[in-house]
């Protein structure tokens, strides 16, 4: 099959449509069987659920060519699990597990000649989404919906390597207690907007949230957990009930443990401890881990040991090894890629 003539490594971050997307609809109490579409436009009633009441959650992951030349996914299992429980949160169907893995295999394959060669950087990322489609004016959940996965072929992450990143104590909070910070639903994404513009605007790169209801515990940024090194070598992830649960942590967390022999613990973490840590990333599908070299909590510094020129050590050796386990150079647990051709 030939490739796309694209500069793989010089593309960024932005929408580029590709031959096909996965389109399949839930009406009358059923999902239907699910197509390949070549309009990347929907037609929408004015009065549609997610126009009205933004009824929608969303999945991100990426498809890549290994060392030796297969298309592979990473654990879709988890992006299936995590949008059922996603959906079902805010009262919509689920779209089978099962169902959720044929779809990637068949919009891949179906745009195989936009996933970048191994070695590119470059990836295709793949968004998974649902929403609300039927009108909806009283407040209810809609009836009909619209699973649809969506590609687009993203450049490498880190041009010319990973440079740690400022990060600021955010005044404004993610998600309440109780609330939807769990679940991967772009309202969780609306209401950090108007926070990463004005961190943008102070210079910052991303918020970190704390707690909303104590405000002395971290959370996580906008779109990605935090991972913590002790000075002693111990990795440290926050556990809160308001967190995404990451793929990419818990991969990484298994790592730690599994491959480095590190110890790994998820616990709370108090943002009072932060500064007595020696390593912090930010991770997620998008980097992996980006590397965070300081922390501006109301112009008070946290600087982390392992400086603002390259990741730290044990971050490094985690960032080197769960990419190695993606992109095949190093054997991967079970289960972990999944192989599309
Ligand atoms: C998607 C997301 C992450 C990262 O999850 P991965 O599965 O590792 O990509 C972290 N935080 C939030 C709020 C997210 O939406």
């Amino acid at each position: 099959m030939e490739k796309k003539n694209i500069d793989w490594s010089s593309i960024g971050f932005a929408y580029m449509p590709t031959d096909y997307r996965y389109v399949s609809n839930f009406k009358d109490g059923k999902w239907d069987e699910g197509t390949l579409s070549t309009d990347p436009n929907i037609v929408l009633n004015e009065c549609a659920g997610v126009l009205q009441y933004s009824q929608s959650v969303f999945e991100g992951l990426k498809a890549y060519t290994t060392e030796d030349g297969h298309i592979v996914t990473f654990r879709p299992d988890l992006n299936a699990e995590r949008i059922a429980a996603s959906a079902a949160r805010l009262e919509m169907p689920v779209f089978p597990k099962e169902r959720f893995i044929d779809a990637v295999e068949q919009v891949v394959k179906a745009n195989a000649a936009w996933v970048p060669p191994y070695g590119s950087g470059a990836t295709l990322y793949l968004r998974p989404y649902m929403f609300g489609s039927n009108a909806v004016i009283g407040v209810k959940p809609a009836d009909e919906y619209q699973f649809r996965i969506l590609t687009t072929p993203v450049g490498p992450y880190f041009k010319g390597g990973a440079k740690p990143i400022t990060i600021r104590v955010s005044d404004y909070d993610r998600a309440a207690p109780c609330g939807t910070g769990n679940i991967k639903a772009g309202l969780n994404y609306a209401m950090s907007l108007h926070a990463i513009v004005d961190a943008h605007k102070q210079g910052f790169d991303e918020n970190m949230y704390l707690d909303p209801k104590t405000r002395t515990k971290v959370e996580e940024t906008g779109g990605a957990n935090f991972i913590f090194v002790t000075k002693d070598g111990k990795v440290v992830t926050p556990k809160s009930d308001s967190i995404l649960p990451s793929i990419t942590r818990r991969s990484l967390i298994y790592v730690a443990k599994e491959y480095l022999g590190l110890e790994a613990e998820e616990r709370e973490v108090y943002f009072d401890e932060v500064k007595d840590f020696a390593e912090c990333g930010l991770c997620g599908t998008a980097a992996v881990i980006s590397p965070v070299g300081k922390i501006n909590d109301h112009g008070k510094e946290i600087c982390f040991p392992s400086g603002m020129e390259k990741m730290g050590p044990v971050i490094q050796k985690l960032y080197d090894t769960l990419t190695g386990i993606q992109m095949g150079r190093i054997e991967a647990p079970k289960g972990w890629i999944h192989v599309i051709e």
